[in-house]
Formats: C-alpha cells, structure tokens, sequence
C-alpha cells in the first residue's frame, strides 16, 4: 500500500512539475559561449540567481583563454596556463550550470538552442558571445605544418611546435597576416628563437601595404622598425594563395618554404546565426541593435566578435567585447522583466598594447603609438588585473 502511495506521489511530483505555468518558474538566461563579453555576466552568476533566474553556460571548453596575454605565451612571458580562466568554476560557483558542448543551431522560434549532441538547451532569452573562427578556405591543404591563431589557446600549441622542432637548423616560420595578431605572434615568435639561442627566420606575408593598417602611421613604422630589427622579412602586397608541403604560394609568383606556418588572416564569425537563420550582417555576424540585441529576435543578443553592431563589423579586439559585458548583464534581465534596455555606444578611441615580446610593448590610442618598456609594463599590469579578477 506505502509503495502505492510514494508511487503515485511520485507521479503527482511530475505532473506538477510539467504543468506548472510558465509564470511560476524561475525564468532561464542561457550563455552561449563564455567569451569576454560574456565574463561579466559569468562572475555575478550568483547575484542572477538569488534575483530569480536560473543561469546555463553552454561552451564547446571549460576554459576561455584571455587573448591579451595569449602572444606572450609564445615567447614565455607567461606560463601556458597564466591567462587560463575556468569558466566552470565561474559559474557553478555561483550556483549555474555549466554545459559543455558545441551549438551547432539556434531554434529562436522554440526558444532553443541545439548541441552537437543532439541535446536541447531551452532559454528564455540567451546571448551569444562564440567569438570567431580563422576558416582554411581552400588555402591550406591541410593542418601539416599549419596553426591557425584563432582558437586563441593556439598560442600554446606555436610554442610547443617551435621548441620540438628537430632540425639541425632553427626553424622557418611564416606568419600570414600583418594585422595586431599576426604582427604580437611574429615579435614573440622572435623573441622565443632568440632565448633558445637560434638565428631566427621568420617572414611575415600580408596582403595590404603595410603592417597594422588601421594604425596610425607612427605605430606602422614602429611595428615594421621592430620586426626587421630583429631579423624578420616583412612581405607587403602580398597575397598567400596556397600552403602546403611546407611552400606557401603567392599570387605574385613567389615561393616560400616553412616549418611552421601561423594563419593570422580572414577572422570572421562561425556560421551558426547564418544557418539557423537569423539576421546577420555581410560577414555572418548576428545583427545586433544599439541594445545588442538581435533584430530577428527580442529574447537574443550577443557581444564580441561573433556580433555585427548595427550591421557594422566593430573592430575584432576584446577591449569592445570586455565593454560591453555589462550591457549584456543588464538588458538580459531588463527583457524579461519588461523594463527598458541600455544602450551600448562603442568607444570611439581605445587603447591597445602590442606585446613586442622583448620588453617593449607598441601602445597605440587614436593618432598617437609610442613604442618602450613603459608601454609593456602598463599593459601587463592591465592584463594580470583582468584575469586576477576572474580566476
Ligand atoms: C593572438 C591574438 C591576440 C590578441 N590580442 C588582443 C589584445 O591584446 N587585446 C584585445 O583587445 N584583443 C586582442 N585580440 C582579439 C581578441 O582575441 C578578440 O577580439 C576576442 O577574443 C573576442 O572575444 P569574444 O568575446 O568575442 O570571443 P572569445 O573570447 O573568442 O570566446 C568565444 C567563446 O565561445 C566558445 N565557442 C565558440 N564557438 C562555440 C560553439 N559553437 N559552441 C559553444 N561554444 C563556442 C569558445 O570556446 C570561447 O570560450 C587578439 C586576438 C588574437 C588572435
């Protein structure tokens, strides 16, 4: 009889639990990916929860790498794991859940989102900070020889290539791209041959007419003075059209073989707002509005790289991203409690601090770039702060 009765308690539990209106429940603000915009919402989990709302992280690793100090780990200004932030811990602890997987579709209509898996996580508003993707788009044959910069913990992997390289030689490496990120991997690159004692060779191909093009003239000279002072030949106007069996190809004929090959180019956001067909802007990113808010869909928004703002692709740096992790925080919540959003405005100037790799850092905000210990220093002591404060 006692065994009757737990039973049908039982069923009674669920059926409660199945019918119980949606006005009742706690309401569920899913993270997809745990990317810089999203870390400001991942530390105050805690405060989320004891407001009412039930929090899911949902990211394809435990850990983000934060891409300030990623070059350095290259050179061994930083240990491997130094800039590692546990994105699980940063959750659970404050009462979360974390989800490991890949979100391969967004099913906006059923309010969810779609694991690699299969699994099903269901949201009552989410926001996307997945980041970008470097695709091989037909020019590399495959990965032999070849890392790509983005995920940013490849860091760790150039370095752990450059110190097994087993030649009689040091090893030759090519970086392609002059932009921030292909120009901070080339100088910590140097860095790290010339502390293993090796003659370096290194080239770096780009394909505008100078390094960092969006950068003042200044900090192009400075960039350009400190790579070549250093023993690296810098390709201007140069397209790499093919890479394979170590010998990158060029559009203007020319050949050159590699070790190593770095992919610092077309960084461009993942696929998935395309597919699941959501609004997107030219290069794929998920439109978002001056709120950051999707403009097919009011219950979804999104910061970072993954994001077109207002149809506009904003530069691809963390130090937009970081800013706008508080909009995030708040016009989640603010939706679903039907109060207005906040409006997020882009800096128009900002500060970035390349690592040179050799105790020199190139700081560049607006027209003005100077390059010295002082600027390695300042952005140093920026960038431990940053991860000091989520670890
Ligand atoms: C080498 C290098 C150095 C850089 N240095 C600087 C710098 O010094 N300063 C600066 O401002 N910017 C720098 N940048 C640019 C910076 O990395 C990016 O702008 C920044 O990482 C953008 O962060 P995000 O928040 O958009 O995404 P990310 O920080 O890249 O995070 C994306 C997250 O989403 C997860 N994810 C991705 N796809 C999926 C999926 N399908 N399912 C589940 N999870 C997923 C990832 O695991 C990751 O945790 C650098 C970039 C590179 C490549």
């Amino acid at each position: 009889m006692r065994i009757v009765r737990s039973a049908l308690s039982i069923v009674y539990i669920s059926v409660m639990v199945i019918s119980m209106p949606d006005s009742r429940r706690n309401k569920r603000l899913v993270f997809a990916g745990g990317g810089h915009a999203h870390l400001y919402s991942l530390a105050r989990t805690g405060k989320l929860v004891r407001r009412g709302f039930d929090v899911t992280l949902v990211d394809r690793s435990p850990y983000l790498y934060y891409s300030g100090m990623a070059t350095g780990v290259i050179s061994g200004v930083y240990a491997p794991d130094e800039h590692r932030i546990d994105l699980r811990r940063l959750v659970e602890e404050g009462g979360g859940k974390f989800v490991e997987g890949r979100i391969t579709e967004i099913r906006a209509k059923s309010k969810e989102l779609v694991l690699e898996t299969g699994e099903e996580i269901r949201y009552d508003a989410a926001s996307f900070c997945l980041g970008s993707e470097i695709p091989w788009d037909g020019l590399a044959e495959d990965e032999t020889g070849v890392v790509r910069v983005k995920p940013i913990e490849n860091t760790n992997e150039i370095r752990r290539r450059l110190l097994a390289f087993d030649g009689d030689r040091a090893p030759r490496v090519l970086v392609v791209g002059g932009g921030a990120a292909g120009c901070e991997v080339a100088a910590n690159t140097l860095a790290l041959l010339d502390r293993l004692g090796l003659e370096g060779d290194l080239t770096v191909v780009h394909e505008g007419e100078s390094l960092l093009p969006s950068a003042p003239k200044r900090a192009r000279a400075q960039i350009l003075r400190s790579l070549r002072e250093r023993g690296a030949k810098v390709l201007a106007s140069t397209l790499v059209t093919h890479l394979g069996d170590g010998v990158a190809r060029t559009d203007n004929g020319r050949e050159i073989p590699y070790d190593l090959s770095v992919l610092s180019v077309g960084v461009s956001p993942p696929g998935v707002f395309r597919a699941s067909g959501l609004p997107t802007g030219d290069n794929g990113g998920l439109w978002v509005d001056r709120h950051l808010r999707s403009i097919g869909d009011e219950r979804l928004f999104g910061g970072g790289d993954c994001v077109s703002f207002r149809g506009e692709a904003l530069p691809k740096l963390g130090v937009f991203a970081v800013r706008q992790g508080p909009v995030i925080f708040r016009n989640l919540q603010a939706v679903l409690r039907h109060e207005p959003l906040e409006e997020y405005r882009p800096q128009k100037r900002f500060l970035y601090v390349l690592n040179l790799g050799d105790g020199d850092g190139l700081a560049v905000y607006g027209p003005f770039a100077w390059r010295g210990k002082l600027a390695w220093k300042l952005k140093n002591r920026i960038d431990e702060k940053f991860v000091e404060e989520y670890r």
